[in-house]
């Protein structure tokens, strides 16, 4: 090996982008907070006459207060088309860009599309979220793998506001289901009941966009009570907190300490033998056990939170650090 030269297997580049403006500039055009130059939906700047599109510009945006700078493909193509009608004078404009993205990372997909739950927090814009995991096709068809889901919703009306969603298989297929779902302002009702097409190499017959929905319905409804990490981690202390998985499972897996572990099948046997002191708390890998545990629960008349997001969420999170060390 010479000086300077260093091995490697991979060299990842994430210089990142950045609009260029300099003749905005001196056309005195008004710009967005990012930079790029500020457009309406007929994508108009500022000064009559003219203009910009692409990576350059920043459209109206539904996820955002305003607009947004999204320097991508698919928004760059349609303002493209916007921009020639209305010079030619024919009606058009750009729905607002939802930032909808994929990204082949590795062997695993990486998408995106409206709010982030950051952006919701940042906007304080009221939220519930919820995680799943659910088969790209039908389980017992072969080749199945996981996707795991974050679904961002309106809490009081159910309007689905953002997705994210990571696997090996079919995230672009849902990502877009979701993009559309959002651009219509559908909401988890909507989406529980989309009719998808369905057969065992490419879905379940409950799609995962269709679990998302069933899941934020419930939230909505209040029939599912959840609890998120942060209050998990501030409450589960004082509580009583019951892994709802099979004792194999959580062997392989990791535990919360100071839980107790009580599969769901001994469920009934042990609520009906407990009176539990204060809260309780259930978790399982994902939060899909672990929310029937607090409907079984509820007929013993004891009122359990689900952990969203599961013993992966609590392992995951960036609050790692601040929680108990997993065994
Ligand atoms: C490596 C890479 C991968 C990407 N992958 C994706 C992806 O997977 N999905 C996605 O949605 N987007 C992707 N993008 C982004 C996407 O390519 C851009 O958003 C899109 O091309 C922007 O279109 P545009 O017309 O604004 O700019 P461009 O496509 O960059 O077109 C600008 C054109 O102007 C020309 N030009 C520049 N200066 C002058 C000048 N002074 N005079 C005359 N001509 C000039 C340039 O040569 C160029 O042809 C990727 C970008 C890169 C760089």
């Amino acid at each position: 090996m010479d000086d300077g030269e260093q091995p490697f297997d991979t060299v990842v580049v994430a210089t990142g982008v950045s609009p260029r403006t300099e003749l905005a500039e001196a056309a005195g055009i008004e710009r967005h907070e990012s930079g790029a130059v500020a457009v309406d939906s007929r994508m108009r700047t500022s000064v009559p006459s003219i203009h910009a599109v692409g990576d350059v510009a920043a459209p109206p945006a539904a996820c955002a207060d305003g607009r947004a700078w999204v320097p991508l493909g698919g928004p760059a193509n349609r303002m493209g088309r916007v921009a020639a009608n209305d010079v030619a004078g024919h009606d058009d404009a750009l729905d607002p860009v939802l930032d909808t993205a994929i990204a082949k990372v590795f062997d695993l997909d990486v998408g995106t599309v409206g709010y982030t739950e950051h952006e919701l927090r940042t906007e304080g814009r009221p939220h519930e979220v919820v995680f799943t995991s659910e088969p790209d096709h039908a389980g017992y068809y072969p080749g199945a793998t996981d996707i795991h889901f974050k679904l961002l919703f309106d809490p009081e009306d159910g309007t689905v506001l953002g997705a994210q969603a990571i696997g090996s298989d079919g995230v672009d297929k849902r990502i877009d289901v979701l993009a559309t779902a959002i651009a219509h302002d559908d909401t988890v009702f909507d989406i529980r009941d989309f009719d998808l097409a369905y057969a065992p190499p490419y879905s379940a017959a409950k799609d995962p966009v269709n679990v998302l929905g069933m899941i934020g319905a419930n939230v909505v409804e209040g029939v599912a009570d959840v609890v998120h990490l942060e209050e998990f981690l501030d409450r589960y202390a004082e509580a009583t907190v019951i892994d709802t998985r099979p004792p194999e499972m959580r062997d392989a897996q990791g535990w919360i300490p100071g839980d107790e572990n009580v599969p769901l099948g001994k469920l009934r046997e042990w609520a009906a033998e407990t009176d539990p002191d204060g809260e309780v708390l259930t978790y399982c890998k994902i939060g899909k056990s672990s929310y029937m545990a607090t409907r079984i629960l509820a007929e013993y008349g004891i009122d359990a939170k689900s952990l969203t997001g599961g013993y992966y969420r609590y392992r995951r999170t960036e609050r790692e650090a601040n929680a108990p060390p997993a065994q």
